[in-house]
């Protein structure tokens, strides 16, 4: 029997597979569950909740030896984080194909997800968790620190500079948020329970500074906001108690949102119950713990809708705490939009999104180097630039050294291209791993997030996270994935991820144009078809073909 061990991915350029694609999928499943990366290791929990990257650690043994042996030629098939399959297919194909967490619409709810994972039949695969391409809280830094740009933009005069930023959730995506909020020069109050998320934060440099109560921090908070000077402070409790109490005292916040994880009621600590006591009252009374967990959720969204009435900026992040506020009967939690309309659209337009690589090397100087590289391809676009350069200054690694920025259809391809040459001139030690998130343009579907409010009302249409998947298996991607409920929880949402890796090969390199060209052409198409004009114009100006108009 195999159990929890610390797991760690090779470095340097000796493969244990028998080729770099599949050595990469074999790193990154590795550098996924590495304890600089991953949440809850021992429990195979990356990151959001409950998401995984092996079903348990069986599963994780049977996949590490099949793709030390997986020959070119070959395609392993895993269904929710258990290698189920080896198939002959070829080498243009995926070396890995995933499918995680997906029910039958029917059944596509936690209870019954649940069940079957008691039975050990699935697992949860968030986003990047179940798909090998999590690289830490760097990942969504980058979408957070432009979200948090465009609320600026918006609301501030295009700065945080003097603004107070309220909000809760410092885990393993809700932690990039007092990095964020900073690096736009603004100040933020975060909210935890888990007094070890403060810590791991204050630790890896996202957060600064962990005030003794929330007097103490709102004081800390006003001070820097009187002076200009960017400031995160966090803050121990229990968020459905702490906002309810700022918006009592009439605390100055000027924007509120949230990354508790929410999008699932068992892992967000209702009012009343201890953090300590927390996993095994979920594991004993599911049922008890979601009905107070929404309850406590109601609360919290009623005094995020307060401060919308007080006049602040508000916004759901993404975490479906609205639906669950919802579910426990609280009107008007529908009040505030989600960050996607908001916010997010006009990049998808363009085929924006969370372009990322890993160095497989594990050499921070290749990271580097593809930071120059990026530079120097795309010079005009300012906010690229102050993004990667305080990136290099201010990020810290967490497992393999690993970049992410928001490229869009036309400049990814670019990236890639380079980034295969690269490798092939030995200018890069290694290969590197080509993805992206799936909170992305156009491999999702997701009525509370990615396509809330769409033009067209096709918000819950799901074929385009399949066609998006598809295209990628046909036009050369690594390893590709089917998930259900990423962020958002069971029955909300269905996207797609692919991964392709730059090894510096001829092949490799029509793959990267390929998939790196296809992959945003999906967001491009999925907005045209929603009648946005501003994909329409992308489609038109750099080549997308879209039969219904062009053609
Ligand atoms: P996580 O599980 O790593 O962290 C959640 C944190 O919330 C934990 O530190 C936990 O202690 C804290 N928490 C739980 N209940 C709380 C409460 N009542 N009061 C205060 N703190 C509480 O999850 P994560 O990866 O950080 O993701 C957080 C949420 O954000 C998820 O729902 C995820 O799906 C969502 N998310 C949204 C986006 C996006 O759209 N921008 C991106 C990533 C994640």
């Amino acid at each position: 029997m195999s159990g929890p061990r610390p797991v760690r991915a090779p470095r340097g350029t000796e493969l244990t597979a028998l080729g770099w694609q599949q050595e990469a999928a074999l790193r990154m499943l590795q550098n996924n569950l590495d304890p600089e990366v991953a949440e809850h290791p021992d429990r195979l929990v990356v990151y959001g909740g409950t998401g995984k990257a092996a079903r348990d650690w069986r599963s994780f043994d049977a996949m590490v030896r099949t793709l030390t042996t997986l020959k070119q030629d070959e395609t392993m098939l895993v269904q929710s984080g258990r290698p189920v399959g080896v198939m002959q297919t070829h080498e243009w194909a995926p070396r890995v194909l995933i499918a995680n967490s997906n029910l039958v619409g029917d059944w596509a709810t936690w209870e019954e997800f649940r069940r079957l994972e008691a039975l050990g039949l699935t697992m949860y695969g968030q986003m990047t968790a179940g798909s090998w391409i999590y690289i830490g809280t760097q990942g969504i830094l980058q979408g957070t620190y432009e979200t948090f740009a465009a609320v600026a933009a918006k609301r501030f005069g295009g700065t945080l500079a003097g603004t107070i930023t309220l909000t809760a959730g410092l885990g393993g995506m809700g932690g990039a948020q007092p990095l964020a909020v900073t690096m736009n020069d603004g100040v933020v109050i975060c909210v935890d329970c888990d007094p070890r998320a403060i810590e791991r934060r204050i630790e890896h440099r996202y957060l600064d500074v962990r005030a003794d109560s929330l007097d103490h921090a709102l004081r800390l908070a006003t001070e820097a906001r009187d002076a200009r000077r960017p400031l995160s402070i966090g803050v121990l409790g229990n968020a459905a108690e702490v906002l309810p109490r700022a918006l009592e005292m009439g605390a100055p916040i000027d924007i509120v949102t949230d990354q508790t994880s929410a999008h699932d009621p068992l892992a967000y600590l209702p009012v009343g119950v201890p953090f300590d006591e927390m996993a095994a009252y979920a594991a004993e009374k599911p049922a008890d713990f979601t009905q107070r967990a929404r309850e406590s959720m109601a609360r919290h969204v009623e005094a995020m809708v307060g401060f919308l009435d007080a006049g602040a900026e508000v916004f759901d992040y993404g975490n479906s705490i609205r639906g669950e506020a919802k579910l426990a009967g609280y009107e008007r939690a529908f009040a505030f939009p989600g960050f996607v309309p908001a916010y997010i659209r006009p990049l998808f337009c363009e085929g924006k999104g969370p372009f990322r690589w890993a160095a497989l090397s594990g050499d921070p100087a290749d990271i580097a180097r593809t930071d120059r590289a990026i530079l120097d391809l795309f010079p005009e676009n300012e906010s690229l630039r102050r993004w990667i350069t305080l990136a290099g200054e201010r990020v810290h690694f967490q497992g393999l050294p690993a970049r992410i920025c928001w490229l869009g259809y036309g400049e990814r391809d670019r990236a890639g291209e380079r980034f295969n040459d690269m490798v092939a001139s030995g200018e890069l030690t290694a290969p590197l791993a080509i993805g992206r998130d799936h909170l992305d343009c156009g491999s999702v579907a997701s009525p509370y997030r990615e396509t809330e409010a769409m033009r067209d009302g096709s918000d819950a249409i799901a074929d385009w996270p399949l066609l998006n998947a598809m295209v990628n298996v046909a036009s050369g991607a690594s390893w590709v994935s089917i998930h259900h409920g990423g962020g958002v929880g069971m029955g909300r949402s269905l996207h797609a991820g692919q991964v392709t890796v730059a090894d510096g090969t001829k092949l490799g390199g029509e793959k990267i144009r390929r998939v790196l060209t296809n992959d945003p052409g999906m967001g491009v198409i999925r907005h045209v078809d929603a009648g946005y004009e501003a994909a329409e114009a992308v489609a038109a100006e750099r080549g997308v073909r879209v039969p219904m108009i062009s053609e």
